[in-house]
């Protein structure tokens, strides 16, 4: 099964896209956790990403593209994949499509997880990230067991540099200009489904895998 979620930043694509590797055990790919990862570790790639990403803007496609094509080629994908902040551009979609039908396959589901404008600004104040594992916590929502400590590797958490309000708002925009027109795109592939992604966590992805199947 090769599943793509969209949406939004802090829709809830990286929450449930945990959910959906765990029950169809196939690898979970965010874009955004490889970048970090990569600024982390002080790599070129993160130097090049980073200026992008602090000011709330896409990453150039060029950097983007390969990364997740050379990804995806590898072993733990024979059966599928989530991608999780990928594609985010028409271009990147269409490189997606091109690796795929390289290899006699197809893209199964764009998982389109709706929310509004106006919930994402409240919801990301109050998101927690581990940079060391790539979990996600919210203070309200999803607590960790222990304050601001990763339950999964026991890291400090931290609210990411661009979940600030001013970047949230850059990044909405950019998500409206670049990312919204790929629900065009999938529709017009048959493969969109679309969940309210207002409701609980749990309620979110039973919806998902109703639309998914077994
Ligand atoms: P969110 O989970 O809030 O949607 P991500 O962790 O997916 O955020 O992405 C954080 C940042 O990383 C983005 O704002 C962007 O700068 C960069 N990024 C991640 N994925 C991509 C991509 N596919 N194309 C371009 N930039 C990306
Ligand atoms: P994205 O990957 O789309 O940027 P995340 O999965 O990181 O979004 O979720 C953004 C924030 O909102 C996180 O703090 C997460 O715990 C929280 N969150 C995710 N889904 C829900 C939901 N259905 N209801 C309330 N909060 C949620
Ligand atoms: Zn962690």
């Amino acid at each position: 099964m090769k599943v793509i979620m969209l949406g939004a930043p802090g829709a809830g694509k990286g929450t449930q896209a945990v959910r959906v590797a765990s029950a169809y055990q196939i690898p979970h790919i965010s874009t955004g956790d490889i970048f970090r990862a990569n600024i982390k570790g002080g790599t070129e790639l993160g130097k090049k990403a980073k200026e992008y990403m602090d000011a709330g803007n896409l990453v150039p496609d060029e950097l983007v593209c390969d990364l997740v094509v050379d990804r995806i080629k590898k072993e733990d994908c024979k059966n599928g994949y989530v991608l999780d902040g990928f594609p985010r551009t028409i271009p990147q979609a269409e490189a997606l499509d091109k690796a795929v039908e390289a290899i006699g396959e197809k893209v199964d589901f764009a998982v389109n997880i709706d929310v509004p404008d106006e919930a994402i600004i409240t919801r990301m104040s109050g998101r927690r990230a581990c940079l060391t594992c790539g979990a996600t916590y919210h203070i309200e929502y999803n607590p960790p067991k222990k304050a601001d400590i990763c339950d999964t590797c026991g890291s400090a958490l931290v609210l990411r540099e661009d979940d600030k309000p001013e970047t949230v708002k850059t990044r909405l925009n950019v998500y409206h200009e670049q990312t919204q027109p790929l629900i065009d795109y999938y529709t017009g592939k048959n493969i969109l489904v679309t969940v309210d992604g207002t409701q609980n966590m749990d309620k979110v992805f039973s919806d998902i895998k109703a639309l998914l199947g077994e």
